[in-house]
C-alpha cells in the first residue's frame, strides 16, 4: 500500500535506528507532542529501538486528556436535560468527570450519541427540530476546521437549534508552557504532523529559537518517528535549534489555509484550562462574538463549575512528561481502562492507556500477553 506500508518497513527503521545510534555522543531528551505518536512509539516498540541515550518525553497532545474536568461535569449537566440530543465522539464518553460520565448520561436514559463528524451533529439538528442538539467540540488544531464549518454551515442555514460545547486547544503555547516550567527535561520536540497539515509550521519558528530547541514536524508511523528523531538528534548533536519538516507528504509551511481562514472566523484565541495542568494563556479558541448564539455554554446559562481531580491521579506530571504512567499508583490496579481515575486512561491517545494496553509496567518491563 503506497503511503503507508513504506513507513511501516522494518529495514528502514533498523536503518533509521542505526543512524540515531552512529550520531549519539550524549544523553538527549526528546517530547513527541501527540498522544497518537506516543502509542505508535509504545506498540512499535520505537524507545526500544533507540539507544540508551535517547530518553522518549510524552507530551499533552491528547484532547481528550486535557479536557478540564469542569467541562465533562458540564457536558453530563447539558446531556441530563430533557430535550436535548448530546453529539460527541466516542472517546469523551468514558472520560471521568467529578461524579459521571456521558455513558452514565446514556445508560440512564439521556439521549446521547456518537457521531463522526460534527456536521453529522448539524443534520441530526436539522432532522429534529423539537431537540436541542449539543456537540461536544474537543480537539486541537486538527479538529478546530470542522468544527468551524459546523457552526458556520449552521448559521448560513439558520439552524437555531445546534450549539457546541467548546474545548479547543493550542498547541504551540502548550510548549512554551512545558519549556517554562522548572520541572522540564525537554531539549527537542517531534511536533504532531496532523496540526502542522491545517496550521503549517510558521509559528514554532519563534519557539526554537527563544528556547533553542529544534522542532521536527513528524508523522505517526514508525519510521516517520525514526526519521523524525533522527532529525532531531542531528540537530542537537550539531547545536542547532531549527524547525525541520520530516512530515512533508502532507505539511505545507504555510498549512492549509482555507481551513486556517474558516478557524479564525469562527473562532478566537481565549485562555483555556488544561486538565492536569492548569490555565495556560491563550492556549484555546472559543466562539467569536458573531457566532456566539452557538455557544452552549451561554445557551443552557451553566454555571461555573469547579471540581477537583481525583488526589491519585498524576495524569498532569504524566502530560507534562514529568512522570511515566507507571510511576502512577493507581495505574493497572485502581485505574485501568474498564474504571479510569484519570482521562489518560481512557483515551485512545493517552499514555496511560498506551502503556497499559502493550504491557508497558516499568522501564524496559514488558507482561506476558
Ligand atoms: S494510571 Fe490512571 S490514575 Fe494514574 S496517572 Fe494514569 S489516568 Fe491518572
Amino acid at each position: 500500500m503506497k503511503f503507508l506500508d513504506e513507513y511501516r518497513d522494518a529495514d528502514l527503521a533498523q536503518k533509521y535506528s542505526r543512524a540515531i545510534a552512529s550520531i549519539t555522543t550524549r544523553p538527549w531528551a526528546i517530547m513527541e507532542v501527540c498522544g497518537g505518536q506516543t502509542h505508535a512509539i509504545v506498540k512499535y516498540g520505537i524507545d526500544e529501538l533507540l539507544p540508551e541515550m535517547i530518553t522518549l518525553v510524552h507530551g499533552p497532545g491528547c484532547p481528550v486528556c486535557v479536557t478540564p474536568l469542569e467541562l465533562i461535569d458540564k457536558a453530563v449537566d447539558i446531556a441530563s436535560h430533557p430535550g436535548v440530543i448530546f453529539c460527541s465522539f466516542g472517546d469523551m464518553l468514558r472520560v471521568p468527570g467529578s461524579g459521571k460520565d456521558l455513558f452514565s448520561v446514556k445508560a440512564n436514559g439521556g439521549d446521547v450519541r456518537i457521531v463522526y463528524s460534527p456536521l453529522d451533529a448539524v443534520k441530526i439538528a436539522q432532522d429534529n427540530p423539537a431537540k436541542e442538539v449539543v456537540f461536544f467540540a474537543v480537539g486541537f488544531e486538527t479538529t478546530a476546521p470542522a468544527n468551524a464549518m459546523a457552526v458556520y454551515h449552521a448559521k448560513q442555514e439558520g439552524i437555531s437549534n445546534f450549539s457546541i460545547l467548546v474545548s479547543h486547544v493550542l498547541v504551540p503555547p502548550a510548549m512554551e508552557a512545558i519549556l517554562s516550567s522548572p520541572a522540564t527535561r525537554v531539549q527537542g520536540f517531534l511536533a504532531a504532523g496532523h496540526v502542522c497539515t491545517v496550521m503549517g509550521y510558521e509559528e514554532y519558528q519563534p519557539i526554537a529559537r527563544q528556547y533553542r530547541v529544534p522542532i521536527v514536524v513528524t508523522g505517526f508511523e514508525p519510521v516517520d518517528i525514526l526519521q523524525g528523531i533522527y532529525m532531531c538528534v542531528r540537530q542537537l548533536e550539531e547545536g542547532r535549534a531549527e524547525v525541520e519538516n520530516q512530515y512533508t507528504r502532507s505539511v505545507r509551511r504555510d498549512g492549509n489555509q482555507p481551513a486556517i481562514r474558516l478557524i479564525r472566523e469562527v473562532f478566537r484565541v481565549v485562555h483555556r484550562k488544561w486538565r492536569g495542568v492548569g490555565e495556560i494563556p491563550e492556549s484555546g479558541l472559543g466562539l467569536r462574538e458573531e457566532y456566539a448564539e452557538f455557544d452552549a455554554e451561554l445557551r443552557f446559562g451553566l454555571a461555573e463549575y469547579s471540581a477537583e481531580e481525583s488526589s491519585e491521579c498524576i495524569s498532569g506530571l504524566v502530560l507534562q512528561g514529568v512522570k511515566k504512567p507507571y510511576e502512577c499508583s493507581a495505574f493497572g490496579t485502581r485505574c485501568v481502562p474498564e474504571h479510569p481515575l484519570g482521562a489518560t486512561m481512557v483515551s485512545s491517545e493517552g499514555a496511560c492507556a498506551a502503556y497499559y494496553r502493550y504491557r508497558r509496567l516499568g522501564p524496559g518491563v514488558k507482561s506476558s500477553p
